[in-house]
């Protein structure tokens, strides 16, 4: 079975809040176990975490050997003040404090670097992204100064431009990757940069009443074009599912993703090759060196 490229262990599919709760002050051992269980059951021995606050992905990779699961942290994710990203991580205001930060997931035993480069798809309106992104000159330097200290760099980030800056400052890997254009497609082509399109967070939401599904419906659509020219331009692409998102369980969540590219792609070896390639690029390339 694939391994889960994008997950949040800390969250629990249903409730952001709830989540938080139960972890606060305290990592709640148990739920992990639970998570790393409903993987494990299903022969899922990989997973790239998101990063969380609480210390919950930190914790976790602690005790990931008991089950016999290979387990990445980027401890917390990294956000600018006052831009999209606290819901999974920490915030700077200078390059220094960013500087500090990469150091304290190095002190962590983090295994990458997590960035959160733009905000993310508002559900009630398809084509917008919510929040400002952060600016050219400030990709470049987080992705070099990662770099630097030997870390590979996996970047939270939608919209085309965004993206396109991203992967020529050369980021490692584009998680969800909403709104792209051909350009940008070409782009990452051409640096071979890993796309992680964590469509379940998509599709899942199609049908759930949460918000309307015509809005849904279109993301969905403007998702699935984008992957088809992605595949026929050569992007390399990986499974990930941000599991432990709204309606994206922990261990089924990744058979959604599965289902997602198989339905936009088509099924066949081709396609199981590709994905298995770009895993196995991406395990090499989001670990401590
Ligand atoms: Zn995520």
């Amino acid at each position: 079975m694939f391994g889960e490229c994008h997950a949040h262990i800390f969250m629990n599919g249903y409730n952001y809040k709830e989540a938080v709760e139960l972890h606060r002050g305290h990592v709640d051992r148990e739920s992990i176990c639970r998570w790393f269980c409903e993987y494990k059951k299903r022969g899922v021995v990989f997973i790239r975490d998101g990063g969380d606050a609480l210390g919950v992905s930190e914790y976790a990779k602690g005790i990931a050997g008991e089950y016999g699961i290979d387990y990445r942290t980027p401890v917390f994710a990294i956000h600018r003040k006052g831009r999209y990203g606290s819901i999974v991580g920490r915030e700077f205001e200078t390059m220094k404090e960013y500087r500090e930060l990469v150091a304290e997931v190095k002190r962590r035993g983090g295994d990458f670097i997590k960035i959160m480069l733009s905000g993310i798809m508002d559900f009630n309106h398809c084509g917008t992204v919510t929040s400002i992104p952060l600016k050219k000159e400030e990709i470049c330097e987080m992705i070099h100064i990662a770099h630097e200290e030997g870390f590979a760099v996996m970047a939270h980030v939608n919209g085309a431009q965004t993206v396109k800056e991203a992967a020529l400052a050369g980021v490692d890997s584009v998680e969800h990757g909403n709104y792209l254009d051909e350009e940008c497609i070409r782009v990452m082509a051409r640096q071979g940069t890993l796309w992680v399109p964590t469509l379940a967070t998509v599709r899942n939401l199609i049908g759930c009443g949460r918000f309307p599904d015509e809005e849904v419906t279109a993301i969905w659509h403007r998702a699935a074009k984008n992957l088809r020219l992605a595949y026929r331009l050569g992007v390399p692409l990986a499974l990930g599912s941000d599991a432990g998102a709204y309606l994206v369980p922990h261990g089924q969540g990744i058979f959604d993703e599965y289902e997602a590219f198989r339905e936009v792609l088509g099924d066949g070896e081709r396609l199981d090759g590709m994905l298995a390639e770009n895993e196995k690029r991406l395990k090499e390339r989001f670990q401590r060196k």
